[in-house]
């Protein structure tokens, strides 16, 4: 990437001008970053990983805790029983410098390969620089990565050391490096009150909230390194009670367990209470008054639930309410439309045809019938009077009389099918039209 704001392009002059690694870095790291391993034979053979010397070694004392050292190259080596006889191994280390006012960590890969009876081969790179200028604003060199996503080992070496836009696995190569002993520190972080330690957080984190956060600077300083460490890691709550934290210091409150402290200001805060009042943040027994805040949550969400189901409940019964009125009304404009016609049956002594006289008959016919009657609420329609042609109590079919024309307009049995009665039902219904015509006109 092309480096393109002012303090990129500083930043990758002043990289330009910096030393490669040097071979006594390089040689730490391979001391101190990977293993040296003495594989020992069931023998009682001992061969060194790091020169391949072979030598015969009775010390019962000599094991993977204690160790023993190479006579050839005076390596330190872990003894392990194994018939394993090769060792690859990748690790990371930084070394931490300044350069113009910048300070800077350089991160290194360091490989080594060791095969049984040959020297170890050891490869050493630098992949990441870290620049972290006065006020805690980081910007990344490094090499491009490689294609396999996964592995962070993966590097595209070929590639340059340029100005590249910020990826996490910067901050992991950091965090699980090693940190070369000798350290130069830029006087803002000394004065914030960096003194060495890293007290377990990796190095680009705390640099980076020393120069750019006071609540940590001040953490630092007053030696509350374990609240330090924890507003580091849970930024949203140095920034939402960090006030608050300041009021129960300022009135003597020990916090025993901060993580605890800051959950139980949420729930206060859920609860609607004033978190800067130290009646309320500072508690004379603290785990009572965190159950309390937490049963009284749990009692909150109960009363809440509580009221929409009740909600639910009156809105369901409103709906059943309306449902009943539509169906009342339904039935008072059906027997408006067509009571005239009730009783009215026109038969031939085997066949009777009668008129559907209810909502629920409609009902009951489209059911048996398996027809659209009720379905498509032919009971609401003006011009058409349904008549039900039955044998005894037994349903034929179903007959549509258009009240315009007095002429059977559909007549199906089940399923819409005809039966064979059919045509006889429409002859009969339509050569008795008069009838229906003197309900019409009564
Ligand atoms: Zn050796």
């Amino acid at each position: 990437m092309k480096p393109k704001t002012k303090i990129q392009k500083e930043v990758a002059r002043l990289s330009a001008t910096l030393h490669p690694i040097s071979a006594t870095q390089e040689q730490w790291a391979m001391r101190h970053c990977v293993e040296h391993i003495g594989y020992r034979t069931k023998k009682g053979n001992i061969t060194c990983s790091d020169c391949g010397h072979q030598w015969h070694s009775k010390s019962e004392l000599c094991d993977s805790i204690v160790g023993c050292t190479c006579p050839k190259c005076g390596a330190e080596l872990k003894v392990q029983d194994t018939r394993k006889r090769t060792n690859k191994e990748t690790q990371y280390f930084s070394v931490i410098t300044v350069c113009k006012g910048y300070q800077v960590i350089r991160v290194s890969q360091v490989r080594c390969e060791s095969k049984k009876g040959e020297p170890m081969k050891f490869f050493c790179s630098e992949v990441v620089q870290r620049w972290i200028s006065p006020n805690g604003i980081v910007t990344d060199m490094a090499l491009l990565r490689g294609f396999n996503f996964y592995y962070c080992d993966t590097w595209a070496w070929e590639s340059q050391m340029e100005v590249r836009p910020h990826n996490s696995l910067y901050d992991d190569v950091v965090a699980w490096g090693n940190v070369y002993p000798k350290m130069k520190i830029v006087p803002q972080l000394k004065r914030n009150g960096f003194k060495g330690d890293f007290h377990g957080i990796s190095p680009i984190r705390l640099f980076k909230s020393l120069l750019s956060d006071p609540r940590i600077e001040t953490l630092m300083k007053s030696g509350e390194i374990e609240d330090m460490r924890y507003f580091i890691s849970n930024p949203r709550n140095a920034d939402e009670l960090w006030t608050s934290y300041l009021i129960a210091k300022r009135h003597h409150y020990s916090i025993n367990n901060l993580s605890m402290w800051c959950d139980y200001l949420r729930m206060l805060q859920t609860l609607g209470q004033d978190l800067r009042n130290p009646k309320n943040i500072c508690p004379e027994d603290f785990i009572e008054a965190h159950d309390k805040a937490n049963r009284k949550i749990e009692a909150k969400r109960e009363r809440e639930r509580a009221a929409e189901r009740r909600r639910w409940e009156i809105e369901n019964r409103e709906r059943e309410q309306q449902r009943l009125l539509q169906e009342k009304k339904n039935e008072e404009d059906f027997i408006n439309l067509k009571s005239k016609f009730f009783g009215l049956i026109i038969t031939d002594e085997e066949i009777s045809v009668k008129v559907l006289e209810s909502i629920d008959e409609y009902y009951n016919e489209g059911k048996v019938q398996n027809i659209c009657v009720f379905g498509s609420g032919y009971y609401k329609k003006a011009d058409t009077l349904i008549l039900s042609a039955r044998i005894g109590d037994e349903i034929i079919e179903t007959v549509e009389v258009d009240l315009r024309t007095l002429k059977v307009v559909q007549c199906h049995g089940k399923h819409n099918q005809d039966t064979e009665y059919h045509d006889r039902i429409i002859n009969l219904v339509n050569s008795n039209a008069d009838k229906i015509r003197k309900r019409m006109t009564a």
